[in-house]
């Protein structure tokens, strides 16, 4: 296939300021693939990276951002057999060194020699470049098919839905019939509230704050839905639940109301797992959970190989990441794009950029 030597990219100059410019395209490393990025959507961790900062972040200046993104594998290193010129790919962030404990051990989301690419790590858009740009490189590790019925925008979606998945398994997930109280109907949320009917949880409920978002969650599989605000939400999930509470919570919203909800909100000897960020130290009753003999279980990303769980789920049609796709930009309009997704405009719940 035809590559060419430079391309449009989005590279963080400075906080919050975010340009599209001129850079080569990469080469792929012997187990790396290079990528034809189709699509690419914003995640709230990419609004850490330009607001803020993470752990081990690329230079300003370098560093191109963007890790949830699908798109067309248009050269290969001399060792992939694993995919061929022309597949339709999509993208997990984490590519662990594959040497330390936690590697070894199958938790390479939690790497040991995280931010050291001499040693093997790579962490696409958080410690090296990403996908917010017409070219990426992955390690093929990190590369999974899309299956014919799924679009580019969707596929972008599977660290999304990784994230849940793999927050189920880190608790050893649940009965079937078993019921599901997820908090927070963000992408997470709502991804969570899907795969946990696909996985066969009994009475599966939504608890949030925003009418619009718990109305999308209904028609993506939640039964039962409360507006935190509104209602009594603890009165709520005990009374659906035989006055016990909920078998599993996730929380999908990092936040000290979140978290004090789900500790009263789960069953005696019920798990909790969190599967959101918190940006802040939050206070919780911890003798809450001491004297409910509760499970607390805490994930990071999108682990155990999730993404090709979510992807078979999303192939049979047992969760969808249209309806929280709301809206799309051009990779020239970056700018706007992280204005709408930040700002919560116009209802925006995932936002794609397309190079
Ligand atoms: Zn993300
Ligand atoms: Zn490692």
């Amino acid at each position: 296939m035809n590559v060419p030597e430079k391309m449009k990219a989005a590279v963080l100059f400075d906080w919050n300021d975010v340009r599209v410019v001129e850079r080569p395209v990469p080469s792929p490393g012997a187990d790396e693939v290079l990528i034809k990025v189709e699509s690419c959507s914003i995640c709230g961790g990419d609004v850490k990276i330009i607001t803020r900062g993470m752990l081990k972040q690329p230079p300003m200046g370098d560093f191109i951002i963007g890790h949830e993104y699908a798109g067309i594998i248009v050269k290969k290193g001399s060792s992939v057999d694993e995919f061929n010129i022309g597949d339709r790919v999509t993208v997990e962030v984490h590519k662990g060194c594959g040497r330390c404990k936690n590697c070894l051990d199958g938790k390479q989301t939690a790497c040991l020699n995280y931010g050291n690419k001499e040693k093997g790590h790579i962490a696409n858009g958080f410690t090296t470049n990403g996908g917010f740009a017409e070219y990426a490189v992955n390690h093929v590790n990190t590369v999974s098919l899309i299956p014919d019925n799924i679009s580019f925008d969707e596929a972008t979606m599977i660290t999304t839905i990784g994230t849940p998945l793999f927050g189920i398994s880190r608790n050893g997930g649940f009965i079937v019939g078993d019921s599901v109280l997820v908090i927070g109907p963000g992408s997470i949320g709502l991804m969570a509230v899907q795969c946990a009917k696909a996985l066969g949880a009994g009475k599966v409920i939504l608890a949030g704050t925003r009418k619009e978002r718990l109305d999308l969650g209904k028609k993506l599989g939640a039964e039962y839905t409360v507006n935190v605000r509104e209602e009594d939400a603890i009165a709520y999930v005990k009374s659906l639940t035989g006055g016990h509470g909920a078998d599993l919570v996730l929380i999908a919203s990092g936040t000290t109301d979140a978290f004090q909800l789900a500790l009263r909100t789960v069953r005696k000897g019920g798990d909790i797992t969190i599967l959101a960020h918190f940006e802040d130290p939050v206070t919780i009753d911890v003798g809450l959970a001491v004297q409910n003999m509760n499970n607390i279980f805490t994930i990071r990303g999108e682990g155990r190989q999730c993404v090709h769980r979510g992807l078979e789920l999303m192939r049979e049609g047992k969760v969808s990441g249209k309806e929280i796709i709301t809206h799309s930009f051009k990779l020239d309009q970056i700018k706007e794009a992280f204005d709408v997704f930040m700002g919560r405009k116009e209802g925006a719940i995932k936002v794609v950029v397309h190079p």
